[in-house]
């Protein structure tokens, strides 16, 4: 049966593919508590997805290779046997009966306390076998999931696939830059949460904040991604198909049509040159960013080098990462922002223990306790220095202690370097990330004391409204729009022009081409963007009239209704 799902779109594009439902190291289970005449029904249901996953282990080492190893069979035995042991086979069904609960949830209360048993053993080999507990219930738990009394649907080969999670966090999207996936889909998350930035770094459609899609969606299921309006089509006929068929074969043609702009100067129509600068997440976007001919990178988000992994990176693995971006951009500016974790961007070497990370302990609060971790990227960053023009960009200052203390071990680092004769740039221009509201109602202060600033719009909306960026029961509240948010920016961008201190937007606000022409109005010249941006907001530069602009824009931040904001921005983008 079709049925539609709405939640917002974080990513633009269309994709038409099969479901992937995506089972995370926590098992996630719909709750519900069922009538009495329904029990039965449901320990039949988790008998047969037992059925089904036996099956599934008993065809697996049917057609396993002569060349596999022979641990692989091994290690099927050893999941046959959880599986049929009366802790994962049984259990949950008498949680089913007595918990008058679904057989998804008594499935996952009874892992997690077998988890939880494992892990208190003292034997590690023992320990580990916590994994294989957890990948049998995963099987279960898809089984269960997917198409009821159904073995799970693959996608065939050459099927596009769509993700669907729950939740997703920045680091399985890192991984996922290697996996090709149509789209992906989640119940969780806001349009400037992490992940969703990512998602537009890999440039494919993306809605968040679907609520119950994992647990409406099963495996297998055609669905359709509408990363525009934010609509997924579970199911669709063959004429929702066709039209959007059309539709996708139109967004191609319109991205085609935007490549043309690729040599064509980022200027307004009145000659100002605008820079258009690139946010890379991994060195290899840089390549990316050469390909859609940024002037440099604005935002090097260097954090992701340190996820996805049990240690950190020593000062060598970071050169050369730093390194390898620096050179690629061949001279171009390359903002290299130092660690910025905590909040949602979760490491596994950092225990979190902050009841509210992202008031807590993060980016430079964090690096300033942790001076050791610091002071090793900041070498690594001033020995890249030496091979083009890395710039240091100190993310979520709040104080000028902080940006005192930061300022002293970054001389100190320096030092250090230049009495052990290891060439840098002494002179690397230092910037400041102006993402809290306090940063950017003392900017003058900051800017005094730094080489340029950088505006965080992502954070500085969340830290002025009181939102958090990735929490979907609050997405609708999150306005770039909203007049505080302006007069921070606008502010921020008067005391640049005053103490000659450039000024540029990294956070998402910079690449939403709708916003383009009352950012140009306010007075930003500098634009730094997921590359795949680049050449939309160019096209809206390339129509600009500053003069015009600048008198709509002033209008409009005296407007201060919502409704009145609005339609000041359709008079400027008109
Ligand atoms: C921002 O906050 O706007 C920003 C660019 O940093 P991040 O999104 O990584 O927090
Ligand atoms: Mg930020």
């Amino acid at each position: 049966m079709s049925f539609t799902l709405h939640g917002i779109g974080v990513s633009g594009g269309y994709a038409i593919g099969r479901a992937q439902l995506f089972s995370h190291d926590r098992l996630e289970a719909p709750h519900y508590v069922l009538r009495r005449e329904h029990l039965k029904e449901e320990i039949a249901r988790f008998d047969e997805a037992v059925a089904t996953v036996r099956s599934e282990l008993v065809e697996l080492q049917d057609h396993l290779p002569d060349s596999a190893p022979a641990e692989l069979s091994a290690f099927l035995d050893v999941h046959r046997l959880i599986l049929e042991d009366t802790m994962l086979s049984e259990v949950p069904k008498r949680c089913i009966q007595e918990g008058r609960c679904n057989a998804e949830w008594a499935l996952a209360q009874q892992t997690q306390a077998l988890i939880d048993q494992f892990e208190a053993m003292e034997d590690a080999y023992l320990r580990e076998r916590k994994n294989d507990v957890r990948q049998v219930a995963d099987r279960l738990m898809k089984a269960l999931m997917g198409h009821p009394g159904h073995a799970p649907v693959k996608p065939a080969a050459e099927e596009a696939s769509v993700l669907v999670a729950h939740d997703l966090s920045p680091s399985d999207m890192v991984l996922f830059k290697r996996h090709n996936y149509a789209a992906f889909i989640t119940d969780l998350g806001g349009t400037t949460s992490h992940t969703a930035i990512l998602a537009r770094s890999l440039n494919m459609p993306a809605v968040m904040a679907l609520h119950n899609a994992r647990a409406l969606i099963h495996e297998g299921d055609w669905l359709v991604v509408d990363g525009i309006n934010g609509v997924i089509i579970v199911d669709p006929d063959p004429a929702i198909l066709n039209e959007y068929r059309l539709r996708q074969d139109q967004w191609r043609i319109e991205q085609q049509q935007l490549k043309r702009l690729k040599k064509s100067p980022a200027a307004t129509l009145d000659g100002t040159p605008v820079e258009l600068l690139a946010n890379i997440d991994v060195p290899q976007d840089a390549a990316e960013a050469l390909e859609e001919r940024a002037a440099g990178i604005g935002l090097f988000r260097s954090e992701f080098l340190y996820m996805n992994r049990d240690s950190l990176p020593d000062e060598d693995e970071q050169f050369e990462a730093y390194r390898g971006v620096v050179r690629a951009m061949k001279g171009r500016p390359v903002v290299i922002r130092t660690l910025d974790v905590g909040a949602d961007k979760s490491v596994l070497w950092l225990k979190q223990e902050s009841v509210n990370p992202a008031l807590g302990l993060r980016a430079i609060r964090l690096c300033l306790s942790e001076p050791q971790i610091f002071i090793t990227q900041i070498r690594a960053m001033l020995r890249a220095s030496h091979y083009g023009q890395a710039r240091i960009l100190l993310p979520m200052l709040a104080n000028l202690n902080e940006l005192d203390q930061a300022l002293g071990l970054i001389e100190a680092t320096k030092q250090a370097l230049r009495d052990a004769d290891i060439p840098h740039d002494p002179h690397i221009q230092i910037g400041g990330m102006i993402e809290v509201p306090a940063a950017a109602l003392a900017a003058e202060w900051f800017a005094q004391r730094l080489d340029f600033l950088s505006i965080g719009t992502n954070d500085l909306i969340q830290y002025t409204l009181a939102i958090d960026r990735t929490d979907d029961s609050v997405a609708h509240l999150y306005d770039p729009l909203h007049p505080a948010v302006l007069k921070l920016i606008q502010h921020t961008l008067r005391i640049g022009k005053r103490l000659r201190k450039p000024v540029s937007v990294c956070g998402e606000m910079a690449g939403d081409a709708s916003l383009t022409r009352l950012l140009l109005g306010m007075g930003l010249r500098s634009f730094s963007m997921h590359p795949a941006h680049l050449l939309r907001v160019k096209s809206q530069i390339l129509r600009s009239q500053l003069a015009d602009l600048q008198s709509l824009a002033s209008r409009m931040l005296r407007a201060g209704r919502p409704d009145r904001i609005q339609a000041w921005l359709a008079r400027i983008n008109a």
